[in-house]
């Protein structure tokens, strides 16, 4: 049977939860569909998931883990009564209210909910680099969470691709396991912030490997190395290490929105700023999955408050609420 809500949040990170806290305590009553885990870089919660120690998240002097902090987020977001359902939605219609969502397989039939308002905060998802052998050998080797993964490289030679806060960090995180970490990066210089730079520089297990590139990803059942190439002087060479780390960026979770609600060239949903609102009235956008800037907790956490506002307003002016839900 089709159930109805005021707010449908589609996505679990901080955005989405901060949103189902904010909307719980306005009664609203919301349903969080927060996913499933169907692989390392893709489970509820989001990319806090694959993190280790989170510095950076105001009200934590001391730190805190990612998958911890998403816990309490959670958590926090049931106290206020917010319904959260651990599947994953397949399908959107956003062509008229209320909105329909499916999830499952089975799209064809009556939609598994409707919303009155939507707030969208599918995150984003790690990057690969393409190469023959690398999905094959994800789980045996190669791997883009650090934090899920590093245990299984105690005193070993591995490698990490990319020059962003990103790689610098899984870096970091890898060397209290690893022997050593190369760090693999395309240019002669790293995008990532000073401070990240300053710690990757003064670790004594890491080392650059600079203007070079990922040619080719080795192993049958578990990767024994890469083949890189300088990029400058052609030259290749191989690398054995037994665990490759990609930390190359990420693309937003926008497929489902597809044709349906406006994205930029690079899929990331547009808002109308400063508001969270999207193409169609009474969806909202916030976290991750509109922010190809920021792309920080903070920030996502900051526009699920926003999103949540806006809906709560929205609902309001327009009278259709379906509160007694
Ligand atoms: P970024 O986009 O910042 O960096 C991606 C890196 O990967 C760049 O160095 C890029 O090279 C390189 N790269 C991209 N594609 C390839 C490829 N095919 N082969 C080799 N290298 C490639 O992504 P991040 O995930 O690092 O960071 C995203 C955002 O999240 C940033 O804003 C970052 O500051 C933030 N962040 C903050 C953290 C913190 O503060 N603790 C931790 C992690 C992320 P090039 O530079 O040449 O383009």
């Amino acid at each position: 049977m089709t159930e109805e809500f005021d707010v449908a949040i589609v996505g679990s990170g901080p955005a989405g939860l901060t949103a189902a806290i904010y909307t719980a305590r306005a009664a609203l009553n919301p349903l969080v569909l927060e996913g499933e885990p169907s692989s390392t870089s893709d489970q509820p919660g989001g990319q806090l998931m694959m993190t280790t120690d989170v510095e950076n998240y105001p009200g934590f002097p001391d730190g805190i883990l990612g998958p911890e902090l998403m816990a309490n987020f959670r958590a926090q977001a049931v106290r206020f009564g917010a319904q959260i359902e651990t599947v994953k939605v397949t399908k959107v219609d956003f062509s008229a209210r209320p909105f329909k969502l499916w999830v499952g397989a089975e799209t064809d039939g009556d939609p598994t909910y409707l919303a009155n308002t939507v707030i969208v905060s599918t995150g984003a998802k790690a990057l690969m680099l393409g190469l023959e052998n690398e999905e094959r050998l994800v789980g045996h080797g190669v791997s883009t969470c650090a934090t899920c993964d590093g245990f299984f490289f105690r005193d070993q030679d591995i490698a990490v691709v990319g020059g962003g806060d990103s790689a610098l960090e899984e870096a970091g995180f890898l060397t209290r396991f690893a022997k050593s970490v190369t760090i693999i990066v395309r240019r002669d210089e790293l995008r990532a912030s000073k401070i990240m730079q300053e710690r990757a520089r003064n670790n004594d297990k890491i080392t650059f490997l600079w203007n070079t590139e990922v040619a080719e990803i080795l192993g049958d059942e578990a990767l024994t190395g890469v083949n890189v190439k300088n990029n400058v002087t052609g030259e290749t060479s191989q690398l054995d290490i037994t665990g490759l780390f990609v930390a190359i960026g990420h693309v937003p979770n926008t497929q489902l929105f597809e044709g349906q609600l406006a994205m930029k060239d690079n899929g990331y949903l547009i808002t109308q700023s400063p508001s969270s609102r999207t193409s169609v009235e009474g969806v909202f956008a916030c976290g991750d999955v509109q922010d190809d800037i920021y792309r920080q907790a903070i920030t996502a956490s900051g526009s699920g408050c926003t999103a949540a506002i806006d809906a709560e307003r929205w609902l309001e002016a327009h009278h259709d609420g379906n509160s007694e839900h």
